[in-house]
């Protein structure tokens, strides 16, 4: 923001952002207690009361990327009112020691919202990390197995591919079913699965983000003393989970829940306190339990961010509420594309279709760049499909709004109605 813009006096103030535009009062009308602020948000102990924030939602596209991604606007037009001063508190969350009464009030809040939005039982622990689900890739079999210990891999994406291939490096993995062959399109019938009796874990990725296939159900593992683990990076807090079926679930907050920076991790505390002797500190989930993850400095400000999407998803009635509003979403495009008459295509059998990542092709593969480009123009960005499939993706994560999808789904019609 250029100060110089600001600077006349007695005109209103207005800071334009890519969102939205925040009008602030002359600075002569405002009570600052210090003149020689040139920003009434600089002495904004009581931000509200000064500022008129006013949502244009028509500045702000609608961004179906796959992560990171959208965030609720209301909720980043409360972190706007925040980030120069945080409750009074003289400073932004940013600024603050992560020690400090605030910070741990923030944190606290967040843990509680997001143990009662999942139902969490006190036995296990939830923590907030960084190094995203990528670093769980290697904490996960570090933490719950020995050198040497079997583990088995469902793998039905490239996700969980990657978790494998990490594995390999602490224990003994082994992929006990693979829909890489076919491209990945769905979930095993867990009848058939061949699960090691003796596997530690079972890991599995609740919803592979590139190709769109997410688990309806969930597998339980064979052996009666090994876990259920998940990544869930890209439908966490998507709709209500029964936690007490895994012992391990993780999650990077920049889908659903958050900014880039945070990873969350909830594990059932009887499994804390084994990790491998060369675990490095800072992936050994006991000591981040017993320090509330406050261990070392965490990631204040997106843990900050996700604390206020928790909220704002309470608000939204909890995730029962969620997941109403998502399948809606997700059916109406899913109905879009395979009404099409095969204009557009999903590959993905329909019993495991992602709610949350919708990936189609168009059968003129020669018209997608077009196809970009106009959805483009219309403010409807990041619809591209990740580069190691092409086609078309539309993520519509938890802050996607109905009207977005509707958008896109108009939109689809009108581009086909002039190719087809
Ligand atoms: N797992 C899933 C399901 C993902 O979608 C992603 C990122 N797109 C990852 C893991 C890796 O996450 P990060 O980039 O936070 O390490």
């Amino acid at each position: 923001m250029a100060a110089t813009s600001l600077n006349a006096p007695n005109a209103p103030l207005l800071q334009k952002t890519h969102q939205t535009h925040v009008f602030l009062k002359p600075i002569s009308t405002i009570p600052c207690q210090t003149s020689a602020k040139r920003f009434c948000i600089s002495c904004s102990a009581t931000t509200q009361d000064r500022l008129s924030v006013q949502s244009q939602s028509q500045d702000r596209v609608f961004n179906f990327a796959a992560g990171p991604a959208t965030l609720p606007e209301n909720v980043l037009l409360k972190a706007q009112s925040e980030l120069y001063n945080w409750h009074g508190s003289g400073m932004s969350v940013m600024e603050m020691s992560h020690r400090g009464k605030d910070f741990r009030s923030i944190i606290e809040k967040a843990e509680a919202d997001l143990r009662s939005l999942l139902n969490i039982p006190e036995n296990y622990a939830v923590l907030f990390l960084q190094g995203g689900a990528t670093t769980q890739f290697a904490a996960v079999p570090l933490n719950l197995c020995a050198p040497g210990d079997s583990v088995d891999y469902l793998v039905t994406g490239s996700w969980g591919d990657k978790a494998f291939i990490e594995a390999k490096k602490y224990c003994n993995p082994k992929v006990i079913w693979s829909g890489k062959s076919e491209n990945y399109v769905r979930v095993p019938s867990f009848d058939g699965l061949e699960l090691n009796p003796n596997a530690k874990y079972l890991h599995i990725c609740a919803n592979e983000t590139i190709y769109g296939v997410e688990f309806k159900d969930y597998p339980v593992p064979c052996n009666p003393n090994g876990v259920l683990v998940a990544d869930m990076s890209s439908n966490f807090c998507s709709k209500p989970v029964d936690v007490t079926k895994f012992g391990l679930i993780y999650a990077g907050a920049q889908k659903n829940v958050g900014p880039s920076g945070v990873c969350i991790v909830i594990v059932r505390k009887d499994l804390l306190g084994n990790a491998q002797e060369i675990t490095p500190v800072m992936l050994d989930y006991k000591i981040h339990a017993d320090n509330n993850s406050l261990y070392n400095t965490p990631p204040c400000y997106g843990i900050y961010m996700c604390g206020l999407v928790f909220e704002d998803l309470l608000k939204q009635g909890g995730l029962e509420e969620v997941e109403k509003k998502n399948h809606k979403k997700a059916g109406i495009l899913y109905n879009a594309i395979d009404e099409s008459k095969g204009f557009y295509r999903c590959p993905v059998e329909k019993s495991v279709r992602s709610m949350m990542n919708v990936p189609f092709t168009l059968e003129k593969s020669e018209l997608e760049a077009e196809f970009l480009k106009e959805a483009e123009k219309e403010k409807m960005v990041q619809l591209k499909g990740h580069r190691s499939v092409g086609g078309m993706r539309a993520s519509i994560y938890n802050a996607m709004p109905l009207a977005g999808v509707e958008k896109l789904v108009a939109f689809m019609k009108d581009f086909q109605a002039k190719h087809a």
